[in-house]
C-alpha cells in the first residue's frame, strides 16, 4: 500500500481527516492515528463516493449498509487498546474499513459479516491491499465465531439490544468488548472489560449504528 502522493492523490485528505477530525476530537493513540493516516478509506466506497471519502460522515455501501464515519472506526479501536499481538473479532464486516485499520494494530482479524455479498468484496479487497492477517466470515455475528474463540478483543459495528452471551463467552480474560447497545434509533457505545471473569462496563459516548440482526441481535424484518 502507498502513501506517495503521487500515487496515492488523498493521502494528504487522510492526514487531514486524522488532524480535524481524530486528533481535534481526542483520539490520541499513535498508532491508531498512523493506522488512519495509512488506511485507503476511498478503496472501501464505490467510486462515485470518492470525493467524500474523507469526510466527517459514514457513506452508504451496498445491500443499504453503511462505511462508519472515521472517528468512529478510531474511537472504537483506540477503546480496545491494542499491542499488535492481539486475536480480534470483528461482527459486521461492512466495506471492510474497519477490518484493515484492526489488522494494521493486531495480530490476526477474524471478520464476521451476515451478508455474503459484501463479506466477499471486502475479503477481495483487503487481500489486494495486501492485509493476509484477516479472514472474513460470512455468517451471523451475534453468536459470535466459537471455533476461533478466546478473543482478546471483539468489536461490533452493529448495534444490539443487549451485550450477546456468545460475544461476552467468546472474549479472553482480561478481553476488551466494544458494542453500541441500545434501541435502533440511538444507542450508547459500550466498552466492556473482562476483568477475574466480571464485566468491568464503561460507557463511552452516545452513537447510531445499523441494527445487529440475527439470533442474539435484533430479529430480521419480515
Ligand atoms: N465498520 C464497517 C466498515 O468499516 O465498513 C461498517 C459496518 S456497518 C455499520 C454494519 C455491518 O454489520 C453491516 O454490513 C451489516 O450487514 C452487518 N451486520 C448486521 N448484523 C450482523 C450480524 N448478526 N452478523 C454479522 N454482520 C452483521
Amino acid at each position: 500500500m502507498s502513501t506517495d502522493p503521487d500515487r496515492d492523490p488523498y493521502s494528504s485528505e487522510r492526514l487531514k481527516m486524522v488532524a480535524g477530525q481524530l486528533q481535534a476530537r481526542g483520539i490520541a493513540d499513535e498508532r491508531v492515528l498512523n493506522a488512519m493516516a495509512k488506511v485507503p478509506r476511498h478503496e472501501f466506497v464505490s467510486a462515485k463516493y470518492w470525493d467524500q471519502a474523507y469526510e466527517d460522515h459514514p457513506i452508504p455501501i451496498a445491500e443499504n449498509q453503511t462505511i462508519s464515519q472515521p472517528y468512529i472506526v478510531a474511537l472504537m479501536t483506540e477503546a480496545l487498546a491494542l499491542g499488535s499481538e492481539e486475536k480480534v473479532l470483528e461482527v459486521g464486516t461492512g466495506s471492510g474499513y474497519q477490518t484493515a485499520i484492526l489488522a494494521e494494530l493486531a495480530r490476526k482479524v477474524f471478520s464476521i459479516e451476515r451478508h455474503g455479498s459484501l463479506a466477499e468484496v471486502a475479503q477481495a479487497l483487503l487481500a489486494r491491499l495486501g492485509y493476509r492477517n484477516v479472514r472474513v466470515i460470512v455468517g451471523d455475528g451475534s453468536a459470535g465465531v466459537p471455533e476461533f474463540a478466546p478473543y482478546d478483543a471483539i468489536t461490533v459495528a452493529a448495534a444490539a439490544p443487549n451485550i450477546p452471551e456468545a460475544l461476552w463467552q467468546q472474549l479472553a480474560e482480561g478481553g476488551r468488548l466494544v458494542i453500541p447497545v441500545g434501541p435502533p434509533e440511538a444507542q450508547e457505545l459500550q466498552l466492556v472489560h473482562k476483568v477475574n471473569g466480571t464485566a468491568v462496563m464503561r460507557r463511552i459516548e452516545a452513537c447510531r449504528f445499523v441494527p445487529l440482526i440475527g439470533e442474539q441481535g435484533y430479529k430480521p424484518e419480515s
